[in-house]
């Protein structure tokens, strides 16, 4: 079960991060003249993703992301190779047009229930220390991604379980409660 690739930082076990751990710097993939994000934060609710949108290194099946707030994110180098993927989508993801990596996700809409936090991919820091994914994502969802075919669904959540990372085909119930609260106070359903 356990040649069952999910993504690189967790296939040897999830390594826990450092208490109080504050930022580091995220590079992309390209040889030579990288893109630099400077992160002031740890990353939260970070988590192994199965969606088609997150970015994914060759051979994982899922993406892990996480979030850092918007003004703890600035990129610090090589902006000029930085594209966004696709400009209708909710989250903004810019990326290396060398190399393709994801180097932050960022909501320009001030309703959205996540406006205000950047989207990021710890494993393109060097840096020891981010907190570690807690969770897996939009885990059905691997299957339109191409990372896994039906049949191997029971083995992924098995081995997500056995990584502890409870398997959700949404978001974890803390961040589905989180838009939902969103929602219904915008809709005055809560008050
Ligand atoms: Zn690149
Ligand atoms: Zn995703």
């Amino acid at each position: 079960m356990s040649t069952l690739k999910i993504h690189p930082s967790v296939d040897g076990g999830v390594k826990k991060g450092t208490p109080g751990f504050t930022g580091g710097t995220l590079h992309c993939q390209c040889q030579s003249d990288k893109v630099e994000v400077r992160v002031e934060s740890n990353v939260a609710h970070n988590h192994i993703c199965g969606c088609t949108k997150c970015w994914k290194p060759a051979g994982a099946a899922f993406a892990m992301i996480g979030v850092a707030p918007r003004d703890k994110v600035a990129v610090t180098a090589h902006a000029e190779k930085l594209q966004v993927v696709d400009e209708k989508a909710a989250i903004q993801r810019h990326a290396c047009k060398a190399c393709g990596a994801h180097m932050y996700g960022r909501i320009e809409n001030r309703d959205h229930p996540f406006y205000g936090l950047d989207f990021i991919h710890v494993e393109l820091s060097d840096d020891g220390g981010w907190e570690e994914p807690r969770f897996a994502a939009f885990v059905s969802s691997v299957i339109e991604a191409g990372g896994a075919r039906p049949e191997q669904m029971d083995d992924v959540r098995a081995r997500l379980t056995e990584l502890g990372l409870p398997p959700y085909d949404a978001l974890n119930p803390p961040l589905m409660d989180a838009m939902s609260t969103h929602i219904a106070k915008r809709n005055g359903v809560l008050k």
